[in-house]
Parts: C-alpha cells; structure tokens; sequence
C-alpha cells in the first residue's frame, strides 16, 4: 500500500533522511519509534509530499506520490494522492470556527462533492466509532484534547483513506487522556486499517503494530515484529534506545 525506496532529504547541509526504504502491505501496522530529530516526522511528511525529498521514491498503491509532471499535473495529481491518505498531528488543528459536524464533513462535500446527508450520516458513523456522537454541535473549543484528537481522527477517516499516518498523535495530551486516542487507533487497527503510526509510547507501539522500525539519525537502524524488537534487538543502538524508554 505504501512503498517509499531510498529516500534522501537534506535541510542545508544536514541530511535527515539517508536513504530510508520502507513497506506498508495493505492492513499492516506500522509503527515507528526513534529519538526526537532522527527523521520520523520528515519521513511521514514526505510520504504525502508535505515535504519534497532530495530524492527517492514513494508509493501509495501503484501510484507514484512524488512523480514528476508539469506543475499544474502535478498539483492535481498530489491532491489526489493526499485525498487518500489521512494524517493526524501531534496539534489538531480542528478547525475552531466550524462544529465537529462541520469539521469532518467539510473535506468530503468540498473535495468528493458527497451530498450534505450523505456527508453527514458518514460524519455521525465516524462520531459514533471514536465516541463523540454526543459532541457533533460542539465548537472544537468546548472539547478536551483526547476529544479534539477524536475528532481529528474521524475527519481524517471522513475521506475513506487507503492509509492513515499518526505522528505523535498522543504526545500533546495530558497523560489521562492519551489511551481514549490510542483506543480508536487499536480500534482501526482491528478493522485492518493500514496504518503508520509515529509515537514514543513503546507499550502502544507494541500492542498495535504488527512491525517496528527503530529510525536513528536518518536511517532504519532496524526493523522487524515487536516481540524481536523489544524483546531481543540485534543491534547496539536499538537496545540503547530501548534502555531509556522501556
Ligand atoms: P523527529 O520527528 O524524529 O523528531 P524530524 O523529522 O522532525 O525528527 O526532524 C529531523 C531533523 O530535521 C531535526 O534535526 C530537525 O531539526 C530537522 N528539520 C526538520 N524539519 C526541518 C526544516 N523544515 N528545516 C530545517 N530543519 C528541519
Ligand atoms: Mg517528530
């Protein structure tokens, strides 16, 4: 579902990602663990083109994201690439003069043109799975952080991604709220949901995914089922790592 081979990006003279290979089959979880500034985030980004590798490739099923064409083909085409892939952030960025209704149907109307009740009844299911059908008037201001991420995650899903990525999803919230957002992550993990989940909370990584890739300085230092990473890790820096945050 997603495939990104040898991707290389530099900010000046530092290079942040060293020619990282990755593959998501479809329904897989992938979670990816590291130190702060080894590239995790650049990597999600550039997986939607919110950042522009050096060079490199990604796929997202069959598709080349990051294909050369013409700007305005290319403008097309990455739009349609991004309708397919949800992401969440560390911050909302719920939009804060639009209800929760108004929040997760605004990309299907605009972008898919679904009909308002069509958008709507899709809006109340997804309010219904992450558990704030009660919340849908509600002003994103009148919501807790674990809330506001809920419904980041079912405006994300609003767009029937073929593959949602989460970079910190919970790492902004104060720690009584982080396992509701993990729950709906666990719970999409259930429904076969491909999945790229960013996070530091190894306990999480090792319930959810069903791979982990350890990332240090811009590179996949090593990567393999959680049970071998946390358990048994082959290399040096892995276990280094591993010594700080289990
Ligand atoms: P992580 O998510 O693993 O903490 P990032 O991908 O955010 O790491 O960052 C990797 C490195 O790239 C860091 O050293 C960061 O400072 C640098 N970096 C990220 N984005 C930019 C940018 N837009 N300009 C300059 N440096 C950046
Ligand atoms: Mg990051």
């Amino acid at each position: 579902m997603v495939e990104v081979r040898q991707a290389r990006k530099s900010f000046g003279a530092h290079e942040v990602l060293k020619g990282i290979d990755l593959s998501v089959e479809r329904g897989q979880i992938v979670g990816i663990i590291g130190p702060s500034g080894s590239g995790k985030s650049t990597l999600l980004r550039a997986i939607n083109h919110l950042e522009t590798l050096d060079s490199g490739e990604v796929w997202l099923d069959g598709v080349q994201v990051n294909k050369t064409l013409p700007h305005r083909q290319f403008e097309k085409h990455i739009n349609q690439v991004r309708q397919q892939m949800g992401m969440v952030f560390q911050h909302f960025n719920l939009f804060p003069h639009l209800t929760v209704l108004e929040n997760i149907t605004m990309a299907p109307m605009l972008l898919k043109k679904s009909g308002k009740a069509e958008a709507r009844a899709l809006a109340e299911e997804l309010l219904n799975k992450v558990g704030l059908i009660d919340h849908i008037d509600y002003y994103p201001s009148r919501l807790s952080g674990g809330q506001k991420q809920r419904v980041a995650i079912a405006r994300a899903l609003a767009m029937q991604p073929k593959v949602m990525l989460f970079d910190e999803a919970t790492s902004a919230l104060d720690p009584e709220l982080v396992d509701e957002v993990n729950l709906v992550m666990k719970q999409l993990a259930k429904e076969h949901m491909t999945m790229l989940i960013v996070t530091h909370e190894m306990r999480f990584a090792g319930e959810v995914a069903d791979e982990i890739l350890f990332m240090d300085e811009g590179v996949v230092v090593e990567q393999g089922p959680p049970q071998k990473i946390f358990s048994a890790p082959e290399k040096e820096r892995t276990r280094g790592f591993l010594r700080k945050y289990l």
